[in-house]
Formats: structure tokens, sequence, C-alpha cells
């Protein structure tokens, strides 16, 4: 078909519908919602007034996760990690205060606090990891990681709000590490190994929902009060008696990036204990909502390419007469 000036005006009217149309259609963003938690999921719940900073979780977590000791003193007779790493992954902090006196207490206190994976409702490594080495199980919720599929882009690292997946960049053959909330030990009909071995149900295992009543039930009870407390599993017999702290009003975990499985009761203000302030909703959700946005508009301007390359295609002339 010859390129005349009657078919060109077709063809610029044609791609200009086009164009319209494509930009009409591509400007609503397509919001998601955050995900929702697993009916059976699992999780933790770590209260930092039961702990007493013995640390024998961080030890059963390396035993039954192969990871090697870490040394923050010069004669490096402990095992003394500082915080989570390429070789930890579960650590107990402490935050200390004034005078340090009273356990529990913001104002010259101290106070004890477990850091690892927090198995996000909505996990933002989940999102960010480009081959699903990182994933959520559909069942009890458990972020887990995939050796063989990680293409070391570190993506993970950068995406968690928690600063948790950690790059093994001293050996070798690095790989990402992060709790796995024992999912082998799982496997075998047993719980978490630091859940297992807290002697005071400090960190209590079990399903997120019975956590979460008793997590409230704690926070009901009036300071000073002598109450039982589960180890190992909520819900187990295996019980103490101990005084019930003076919680704050908060139980993190609950709605943090649309909340997480593991949830944390404490004495002294999340932020303090180095735990951000976060919003509700997941950056996961948030991500994911621009990335479809800007994925319906490439997708959109390569239909308006391809139609206005079958729009010339059309018009560009075989022959080099002129009609006018
Ligand atoms: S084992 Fe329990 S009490 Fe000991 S440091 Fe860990 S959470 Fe705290
Ligand atoms: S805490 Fe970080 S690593 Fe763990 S599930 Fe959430 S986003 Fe992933
Ligand atoms: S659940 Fe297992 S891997 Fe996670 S912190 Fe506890 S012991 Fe370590």
């Amino acid at each position: 078909m010859a390129l005349t000036r009657r078919n060109f005006i077709k063809g610029a009217v044609a791609g200009g519908a086009v164009v319209a149309g494509a930009t009409a259609v591509s400007t609503p963003a397509c919001a998601r919602e955050n995900k929702t938690m697993p009916p059976m999921a699992v999780g933790l719940l770590y209260d930092s007034t039961l702990c007493v900073g013995c640390k024998a979780c961080v030890k059963a977590c390396r035993d039954n996760n192969d990871t090697q000791p870490e040394f923050s003193t010069e004669e490096k007779l402990w095992d003394t990690p500082l915080d989570i790493s390429g070789r930890t992954i579960n650590v107990i902090k402490m935050y200390a205060e004034g005078t340090s006196d009273h356990k529990d207490q913001e104002r010259n206190g101290f106070a004890f606090i477990k850091k690892s994976c927090m198995h996000c409702v909505d996990p933002s490594c989940v999102s960010a990891c480009p081959v699903q080495a990182m994933r959520k199980n559909p069942e009890s919720g458990i972020v887990s990681y995939e050796p063989a599929d990680c293409i070391g882009c570190r993506y993970c690292v950068a995406a968690c709000p928690f600063g948790v997946p950690q790059f093994q960049y001293d050996t070798a053959t690095p790989r990402i590490i992060k709790c796995q909330l024992c999912r082998h030990r799982q496997a075998e009909g047993k719980i978490p190994a630091c859940a297992e071995v807290c002697p005071t149900g400090a960190t209590l295992f079990g399903p997120v929902t019975a956590l979460k009543e008793e997590a409230d039930r704690r926070r009901a009870l009036p300071s000073e009060s002598v109450t039982t407390f589960a180890r190992k599993t909520v819900g187990s017999t295996d019980l103490h008696e101990k005084k019930v702290a003076n919680y704050i009003p908060h139980i993190y975990g609950e709605r943090e990036m649309g909340g997480t499985q593991m949830l944390l009761l404490a004495g002294v203000p999340f932020e303090k204990l180095g735990y951000p302030a976060l919003r509700d909703r997941s950056y996961a959700a948030s991500s994911e909502t621009i990335q479809h946005t800007l994925y319906g508009g490439m997708i959109l301007p390569a239909a308006v390419l391809g139609g206005l390359v079958y729009v010339a295609k059309k018009n560009v002339p075989n022959h080099h007469s002129e009609e006018d």
C-alpha cells in the first residue's frame, strides 16, 4: 500500500487512539493489600521480661544449625556474638540505661532482647528475591531459604526491614543465612531448638493464634501479680511461677509490616531495644503495587509500539509512485 496523505492521516489517528487508550488504562495503580497469615501458621513468642540472658538459645541455635562461634573479646574464650551476622542467626542483646538497677525498666534499668527472623506474614525478602530462593510456606508460614536457587544478588538483604538475612562475605562459597524456624527439626516432630532449651519460657513455640492469645493474657494481668508461664510450647504443662512484669502496651509483630509470626513482649519500648517503629502496610505490598503499575505501563507502551509498527508497515510504500 502506498503512503498516501489519506493513509497517513488514518494511521496517525489510529496510533493516537492506541496511545490515548494506553495512557488512560495505565494510569490507575493496581494496589495490592497485605497478605494474610496462613491459618496453621506457627511461630515464636519472645517475652523479654522472662528472659534471664543465659543465651542457652544462642548455643542451641548454633548446635542445630551448624554455625560457628563468634568472638568479640580479645581472649576469644567465649562465644560472644554482638548481633546476627554471617555466622549467627539468633542473638540475645542487652539494653542498659543509667544505673541499670532495674530489670525491664526503661530508666535506670536493663532488659534482654532476642533478634532473629520475624517470619513476616508478607515478607519483603520473598517479594524481592528474583529467583524464589526465599519462600514462604503456605501452611506453616515459615520463611525459608534455598541455597541451590540463590544467585547471590542480596536483594533480600536490602529488602528486609529488620536487617535479618546475612550474606557470608568471609566464605569461599557464600550464601545467605537466617533463622528458618528450625524447619528441619519440625520435620522430625521437634520444636525449634531455642524454645526447647529456654529455661524460663521466654522463647515459646506454637501456633501464632495461640501465641497471640497468650501474649494478650499476659498483658491483661496486673503487674506484680503471680502467674504461671509455660515453657517450650504454648499450652504445655511444663509451667513455672513468676511475678508479672510491667509490660508496655505493645505486642511487637502484631501489626508491623502486616504482622509477623514472631511476637515480642517487653517492659521497655521496642525502639529502645533495637526494633524499629514500622507502619502496618508491608513493603512487599507497596513495592509490588509499584511494580505492577510499572509493568502495566511497560506492557501497554509495547502494545502501542506494536500498533504503530503495524500501522507504519501497512503504510510503507512498496513502490515510489504517489497518488498525489
Ligand atoms: S534461653 Fe531463654 S532465658 Fe536464656 S537467653 Fe534465650 S530466651 Fe533468654
Ligand atoms: S524478618 Fe526479614 S528475612 Fe525474616 S521473613 Fe521478614 S523480611 Fe524475610
Ligand atoms: S528457630 Fe531455630 S534457627 Fe530460629 S532462632 Fe530458634 S534455634 Fe535458631
